[in-house]
């Protein structure tokens, strides 16, 4: 039987094929023959993870004192003696002498005292979710490195997940994969803005109830309408028949003769050529942190250099907006040492690191951009900065900006200054607008983040994910404040937040006068040929009647 869930559609693509689940570290394979087990090794596996998991315990008692009080602490004492408890430690052991690898005698010997504590009556029986926690800790340190091989998923699978990172769907192929659904996250999740530039159909946020599919069932992912079908029926399936929008190579205009620049946000080289077959105008939006994601250490100024040329060599007519290092929130780097923040989002991220904690990486990385400048033949590089909330900030990175051309010019190297713009993404820099427009080239709106500072609505929780939504008036209204602040400072006024991207969205975004928008490259077909049909004046007067609505309904009901 035919059962619909619904979720949150990031993709505007259907596809359907076999569920692989992306199991947590408690799904282990079957063990191997146990002559093959080396039990000194496996031990020492063992005694190492336990110390790991004392270390960890020992840092989240200390957080969680600070945060919550001692007596809620004391719990992590409890993880810490059962880390080390006799009979489980003892039955690890034998398993492990019996020629199990630790992960499954890990695994047995939580068995029986997890079924035990499960049988108990009142609060007793919670200890039981201790236990679990534990050995899930104890797995996880020790699989650590062993987990599923995203890249490498069967032909035309779908991914089922309790949730994925942006380094997870940051491995996936497009090519292989029919599509993917979470149980947790929303529609602009790093994880699922990469899924769509990927153009891998995606459901987020669908639910427990998710958990029932198992592997091997057939799962329609519907990320246009945000339902997955388990079991779909044929009727289903040949609905799903792609009717893909044509791709338009040629810049558009509006019917009354404006040109409005569509260009397509990418993160890594392979959607470089995605964006070129969509019929991009250029980049409007580089994410340059996928370049810092899944390795050990930053890339290096020549690696980034090389990275800068291709880009710009893959649109020698456009323009390619890099942004600078945006890491922080939802995009921690491991190996830069991410500080411990009760509220990430509004903590060090973006250029508040580039101009504190990782202002050697930033100068490395304006090194790089400034010499891929200087390259006449390819396109035109322009370069901005994430997060910015002060004209301070602004300031100091413009003035990076003047001390790495005195750098290179004193030491000889070919170099231009590209041309310079300013992310609005908070209230801050809204209100700042006309002094920042004054001093760039141009202003790009995200309003990923603009609406989450906004409406104080996480983009990474769906229980709030009715108010991280751009058409609330205070979104529109700081959209319009921004566009007729950077026009009176002499920018030019980009969008490259996802809600560029709906093609619902294109009359009014015109008419609130943005000169470019910048998407998820699949979107770039639908939104091209939406341009054609609107007229400026008639799209000025509705955007204005827009911006008079008080509510959500008014403006979703005047759209
Ligand atoms: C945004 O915040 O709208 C944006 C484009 O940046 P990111 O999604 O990478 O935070
Ligand atoms: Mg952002």
């Amino acid at each position: 039987m035919t059962t619909e869930l619904s979720g949150i559609g990031v993709t505007p693509r259907a596809g359907v094929g076999g569920v692989v689940w992306y199991r947590g570290a408690t799904d282990l394979p079957d063990p191997p023959d146990p002559t093959t087990v080396d039990p000194e090794e496996e031990l020492a596996t063992f005694e190492a993870a336990q110390a790991t998991a004392h270390e960890e315990l020992e840092r989240e008692r200390e957080r969680a004192t600070d945060r919550v009080g001692e007596d809620e602490a004391e719990i992590f004492d409890a993880h810490r003696a059962f880390v080390d408890d006799p009979e489980i430690v003892g039955g690890i052991e034998a398993a492990i002498e019996n020629g199990l690898p630790a992960p499954h005698a890990i695994q047995r010997a939580f068995t029986d005292p997890i079924a035990r504590f499960e049988n108990l009556e009142g609060s007793m029986s919670e200890r039981a979710d201790d236990l679990r926690d534990v050995r899930d800790r104890l797995l996880r340190i020790v699989t650590d490195g062993d987990r599923m091989d995203l890249g490498d998923l069967p032909d035309g699978s779908i991914l089922v997940a309790e949730r994925l990172t942006p380094s997870d769907t940051a491995q996936l192929d497009p090519d292989v994969l029919s599509g993917f659904a979470t149980i947790f996250g929303g529609r602009t999740s790093h994880a699922a803005i990469f899924a769509r530039s990927l153009g891998i159909p995606a459901v987020v946020g669908v639910g427990d109830e998710l958990a029932q599919v198992g592997d091997g069932r057939e799962l329609l992912v519907d990320g246009e309408n945000g339902v997955v079908v388990i079991d779909p029926d044929e009727g289903a399936k040949r609905r799903i028949a792609d009717a893909e929008t044509p791709v338009i190579d040629d810049h558009v205009s509006t019917a009354d003769g404006e040109e409005i620049e569509v260009a397509a946000n990418v993160g890594t080289l392979a959607e470089l050529d995605v964006a070129a077959e969509q019929g991009a105008d250029g980049i409007g939006l580089f994410r340059t942190e996928f370049l810092f994601l899944d390795r050990d250490a930053p890339p290096d100024e020549d690696e980034q250099y090389e990275v800068y040329t291709e880009a710009l060599a893959t649109f020698p007519d456009e323009r390619c907006v890099v942004r600078t290092l945006d890491i922080g929130g939802d995009k921690p780097i491991p190996y830069l040492d991410a500080p411990d923040e009760a509220n990430p989002f509004l903590g060090e991220r973006g250029i508040r690191r580039s101009l504190g904690p990782d202002s050697d990486l930033f100068e490395t990385q304006l090194r790089a951009l400034l010499r891929a400048a200087a390259d006449d033949s390819a396109g035109t590089l322009a370069v901005m900065f994430p997060l910015v909330a002060s004209v301070e900030e602004l300031d100091a990175a413009l003035a990076r900006v003047e001390t790495v051309a005195e750098e290179l010019d004193e030491e000889g190297e070919s170099f231009d200054v590209p041309e310079l713009g300013v992310m609005i993404e908070t209230p801050g820099s809204v209100f700042m607008a006309e002094s920042l427009a004054e001093r760039v080239d141009f202003l790009s709106i995200g309003t990923n983040d603009l609406t989450q500072y906004v409406m104080a609505a996480s983009r990474e929780n769906e229980r709030v994910s009715d108010l991280h939504d751009p058409r609330y008036p205070a979104v529109l209204r700081a959209i319009r404040r921004t566009v007729s602040a950077g026009h009176e400072g002499d920018a030019w006024v980009g969008m490259c937040g996802e809600m560029a991207g709906d093609p619902d969205l294109t009359e009014l975004l015109v008419g609130l006068g943005l000169d470019e928008l910048s998407m998820s490259a699949i979107t770039v077909p639908d939104v091209k040929a939406n341009v054609g049909d609107i007229d400026t004046e008639t799209a000025r007067e509705r955007a204005r009647r827009v911006l008079d609505a008080e509510t959500r309904e008014e403006v979703a009901e005047l759209l």
